[in-house]
């Protein structure tokens, strides 16, 4: 498509013929440039990152923005994303202490603000649709709850998620929040997302747009705390640093990735699937086969219960060199249910160049991690951050410094927790009764045509765009 600002493509969601948006190039920093930005804070290092993608949005606006956005309100402390270091050479980079207790909010809180003052600027109106498997929806309602212009039409397959997860998403009483519990898995829920941002008709009377992590301004938003993490453990440059990531839609591994092309001195990129390895296989055997939904298996880290991973499209535009036709190609059979094989083609020959490898995890080894490391350092970590750490110990090289990114915390997932230490972890303040709140959602099957239904509804002949 040709090229676009970037508020069009905040705004915008999906490519015109369905594919993802992407920047036209990365910015390169320099070492020199990398060095310069090690003492800085987490808002100032936000505005340095940001700043390189966002080519519409005038510098002391998103300072503003971004200084509301990173606050020790907001995320607990005023370091953001801090690092705890087990032992010498293993680090969990905390990425979960914003509202929702899911990494998620770091990207998803910048997301809710940016979307307001944007849209009060151009006095427009936004219905965001979108689909989760448990942490976006929560976090995308928590980050646009009472924003004017904003509605939020959230998918999930119904009675998949924790109780803490549904209760914290149905539990709220928000006149622009909508969920919408759909009989199916999260692919099911993912795909109607994909079939209403399609139709370029109803998209447009409708003012729909997304924030599931296929939107480009989270992405960046999460490109900041590799940057923050890898200052945090090293002391100069030339020191790398590798990071494990508990992956399913492939946006936060993608962020990391970004990092690196960026000049971010990143050995390994060490991506971790629960039972659903479809990415896993890929960058094993180079076989991209997503799965069917009734492949799907319902794990114990639910929210990389995720077969086809929206993000990874990304990566394999920048493993071809960026050219869109052959990732067309590849996609034509994929979007049929198909998959392809890179295995016996040059692209598979530069992979080793983008540094990433991977692993797998069951239950059984996430229940021993989290005991294991609950025995040797006295630290809590949840089902989707034990995924990491198991596959991250078992990949990583000797002498280079291991960051494990913590994506969620053990009080949302709590009967594995008790399965592994024998008790239940102490909530933070203000989430003792979630699940006894009365809970407010819609059920529906899996019909896009139903979810337009709703949408329209609700929206209104009045609330529809002008002119
Ligand atoms: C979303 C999520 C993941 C997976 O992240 P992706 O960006 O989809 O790869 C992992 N862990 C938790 C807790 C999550 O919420």
């Amino acid at each position: 498509m040709p090229p676009k600002t970037f508020t069009e493509i905040l705004l915008g969601g999906l490519a015109p013929d369905g594919g993802l948006a992407m920047p036209e190039s990365y910015p390169e920093i320099s070492p020199a440039e990398l060095e310069s930005w090690r003492s800085l804070d987490y808002p100032s290092l936000a505005f340095e990152i940001l700043s390189r993608f966002m080519d519409d949005i005038p510098a002391d606006d998103l300072r503003t923005l971004i200084a509301r956005t990173y606050t020790a309100e907001v995320f607990g402390s005023k370091e953001v994303t801090p690092i705890q270091t087990l032992e010498p050479d293993l680090h969990l980079l905390h990425l979960s202490n914003g509202p929702t207790l899911a990494f998620k909010d770091i990207a998803m809180q910048f997301l809710g603000n940016l979307f307001e003052y944007v849209l009060a600027k151009n006095n427009d109106e936004l219905n965001i649709l979108g689909a989760t498997s448990g942490d976006t929806g929560s976090s995308a309602e928590y980050a646009m709850r009472g924003k004017r212009g904003i509605r939020v039409f959230m998918l999930s397959p119904y009675g998949k998620m924790s109780a803490f997860q549904t209760a914290q998403m149905f539990s709220l009483q928000d006149e622009n929040i909508f969920n919408i519990a759909i009989k199916g898995v999260f692919d099911d829920c993912q795909d109607i997302v994909k079939t209403v941002s399609n139709d370029q008709a109803f998209k447009q009377k409708y003012r729909i747009g997304a924030v599931n992590s296929i939107n480009w301004a989270r992405i960046a938003a999460q490109i900041i705390y590799y940057f923050k993490a890898y200052f945090a453990v090293t002391s100069s440059y030339g020191e790398a640093v590798s990071f494990s990531i508990p992956s399913g839609n492939f946006g936060n591994i993608f962020a990391g990735h970004v990092a690196r092309m960026m000049g971010l001195p990143i050995r390994q990129l060490i991506l971790a699937t629960n039972e659903n390895d479809v990415l896993d296989e890929f960058f094993r055997t180079g076989l991209y086969r997503p799965r069917a939904t009734i492949e799907t298996k319902q794990t114990s880290s639910p929210s990389m219960d995720i077969s086809k991973a929206s993000n990874f499209e990304r990566f394999i535009f920048d493993l071809t060199g960026r050219d869109a036709a052959r990732v067309k190609e590849l996609w034509k059979s994929v979007d049929q249910g198909g998959s392809f094989d890179l295995s016996d083609t040059d692209l598979w020959k530069k992979i080793r160049d983008f540094g990433i490898i991977s692993g797998t995890s069951n239950h059984a080894e996430r229940i021993t991690t989290i005991r294991e490391i609950h025995r040797k350092f006295n630290t809590l970590i949840d089902t989707h951050t034990a995924d990491g750490l198991k596959v991250g110990m078992e990949l990583r090289e000797p002498d280079v410094p291991l960051i494990c990114l913590e994506t969620a915390l053990p009080v949302k997932f709590a009967d594995s927790i008790q399965e592994a230490v024998g008790f239940v972890p102490e909530r933070p303040d203000g989430y003792d009764n979630l699940e006894k709140l009365p809970q407010r959602f819609e059920h529906m099957t899996a019909d896009a045509e139903q979810v337009k239904r709703f949408i329209a509804n609700q929206v209104g002949p009045s609330h529809q765009r002008h002119g």
